[in-house]
């Protein structure tokens, strides 16, 4: 019986973090043992934004690749690639380009978003708008016929579908239409209490040293309204135990921090290092193996070769079925 096949994506971002690593990279793990899974490194998506200036990306990728393997990614279980090293995403963006109406990308609410949030650069390009059909590219050239996202992404590959449902009844069946693997994304804070980010340096991240970790646990916010040990706090609105009281301890130890906090009988700095521990230890193996990975910089282009290899064949194969449908052989 198939075991179904599954495409999740990262831009090149550089090391990751904590977020990464319980957002995504968690699920990944569970992922490669159930599914056939490709994971590729999304770096042409990252010139969408940073065109003007590529020359981290290539770094980047070493250093993401290097903490995907380091936390368990088996690339013997999963195809593990560069979208750029694989041409024939770009041969189906084109064809998917001519058959997406553009109303379809200007109507999409992530462009829009985007085009408002991220300042200090020129995002108003062919290649941003066009993102969704290059994502869309990415996922039916393999075939996938599941996308893991978040609850909040799920509109997100709503556009891949239409698209996909586009060009079936255009040309015939050739893709079947991707659906979403919900994932259950834990909500990963950072030290200043906003959404883990490395733009917004607040991030811990999977390289951080323990006496790093410490600092910046012990220096993260909590809830702003307790302002001395004596005062009561609320749980609720604290972002460190929001993140790691929820992520590291069990329901006994939450219930204690819960009402040594509502009671102001335990202070910031207890409740923190009773949780320290844990996430120093979490850490830990990722670290270990890294440095071991670290060692050998054939590792990683090994990695990619074969993963690319892999994606490829399947890819060449989907492009042979579509340039039929299209009547381009
Ligand atoms: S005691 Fe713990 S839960 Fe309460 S505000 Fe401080 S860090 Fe947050």
């Amino acid at each position: 019986m198939s075991k179904g096949r599954v495409l999740s994506g990262m831009r090149p971002t550089g090391r990751l973090h904590l977020g990464h690593y319980r957002g995504v990279l968690a699920n990944w793990l569970k992922l490669q043992s159930e599914y056939e899974c490709f994971f590729f490194v999304a770096d042409w998506h990252a010139l969408t934004t940073d065109y003007a200036d590529p020359k981290a990306i290539k770094e980047n990728i070493r250093e993401m690749v290097i903490d995907w393997l380091s936390v368990g990614i088996d690339p013997k279980a999963a195809a593990v690639f560069r979208q750029s090293q694989i041409k024939e995403h770009a041969e189906l963006y084109v064809l998917l380009g001519m058959i997406t109406p553009l109303s379809w990308l200007e109507r999409n609410p992530t462009y829009k978003e985007q085009l408002s949030e991220i300042t200090g650069k020129d995002l108003h390009n062919f290649g941003f708008l066009g993102y969704p059909v290059l994502q869309t590219a990415d996922i039916i050239i393999y075939k996938a016929d599941r996308v893991p996202v978040g609850v909040d992404q799920a509109p997100h590959l709503e556009l891949s579908r239409e698209i996909t449902r586009r060009f079936n009844h255009l040309y015939g069946e050739v893709f079947p239409e991707p659906a979403t693997l919900l994932t259950q994304v834990p909500k990963i804070l950072g030290t200043d209490g906003r959404k883990m980010s490395k733009s917004y340096n607040n991030a811990i991240f999977l390289t951080d040293e323990p006496k790093v970790i410490e600092g910046k646990i012990l220096q993260m916010v909590t809830d702003t309204a307790r302002k001395r040990r004596q005062d009561p706090g609320n749980p609720d609105v604290c972002p460190f135990f929001i993140t790691y009281h929820n992520l590291y301890s069990d329901e006994p130890a939450r219930a204690g921090a819960r009402e040594g906090c509502a009671k102001a009988s335990i202070g910031c700095i207890e409740c923190k290092r009773s949780v320290l521990p844990k996430l120093i230890e979490d850490l830990a193996p990722i670290r270990t193996a890294r440095a071991a990975i670290e060692a050998d910089p054939s590792i990683v282009d090994a990695v990619l070769k074969d993963g690319g290899r892999r994606a490829h064949e399947a890819a060449n194969k989907t492009m042979h079925d579509v340039r039929r449908a299209m009547g381009l052989e």
